[in-house]
């Protein structure tokens, strides 16, 4: 299984957001702490998205090395700041396969979006539930993997306005009835607002006065972390978050 964090707040480096904290993704990639089960490393690829000060959509970089192995990444992290930030880690669920566009974020003008999980039977199980998605989204998907498929079904929501919150509660909901068992932690953001679900993994919320992180596991010894309960869906922004549960 993957790791992801989304960070909103003041602008940091993404050095400092995702490669220098103790327990941060570059860390997690190589040593994680709560796999439950679901792999032992995130060495199939990483990805990371940042909305610019200038307002412009997202900037989304992808590779099929392990995060600790590419030294362009780190020194662009070095030198990127932003206050909206999603990066992930990927451990490719066996018989899916390990190439850049399979790992996360996934785009789509504003949104970010991340899968740490599987879904069972895929492709299969998926296939009554994509029925609703534009064709040409299914031939175009990112990769042949549960984690794009999951991003059409949502993006096709997205574009038809549906709300954020409903819509990964209500997809974890049809997922889990299609594919019983599967582990569907979905992080998404739009540079203001990170919505996630827990959803038979780890999934931890730490928020403060002008930040609020979303983490597969907390980056620090911070006592302040929240562990998201299973089931639920976190609603964060800087200042404030709320959980509900799905
Ligand atoms: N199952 C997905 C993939 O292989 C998600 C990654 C993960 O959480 N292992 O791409």
């Amino acid at each position: 299984m993957c790791r992801h964090l989304a960070y909103l707040g003041p602008p940091r480096t993404l050095a400092v957001l995702l490669l220098e904290p103790e327990h941060g993704l570059l860390a997690q990639s190589y040593a994680p702490a709560d796999m439950r089960g679901g792999g032992t490393i995130n060495a199939d690829g990483f990805g990371a998205g940042w909305y610019p000060a200038s307002g412009a959509d997202p900037v989304r970089v992808r590779s099929a090395k392990p995060l600790w192995a590419d030294t362009s990444f780190a020194a662009l992290a070095g030198a990127t700041s932003s206050g909206a930030v999603l990066g992930a880690v990927r451990s490719a669920t066996v018989g899916m396969p390990v190439v850049e566009t399979a790992a996360a974020p996934f785009t789509d003008g504003r949104w970010l979006f991340s899968h740490n999980g599987v879904v069972r039977g895929w492709p299969g199980s998926l296939a009554s539930a994509a029925a609703a998605v534009p064709v040409t989204d299914l031939l175009t998907l990112d990769a042949p993997t549960d984690s794009a498929a999951l991003w059409a079904l949502v993006r096709a929501r997205l574009r038809a306005g549906d709300d954020p919150a409903e819509v990964l509660a209500t997809t974890c909901e049809r997922v889990e009835r299609d594919a019983p068992g599967s582990r569907l932690n979905l992080l998404l953001t739009d540079g203001s607002t990170v919505w996630a679900t827990a959803w038979w993994h780890a999934l931890a919320v730490r928020t403060g006065g002008d930040h609020t992180t979303v983490a597969s596991e907390p980056t620090h010894a911070f006592p302040d972390w929240i562990p998201v309960p299973d089931r639920h869906l976190v609603v964060a922004r800087p200042g404030g978050h709320d959980l509900h549960p799905i």
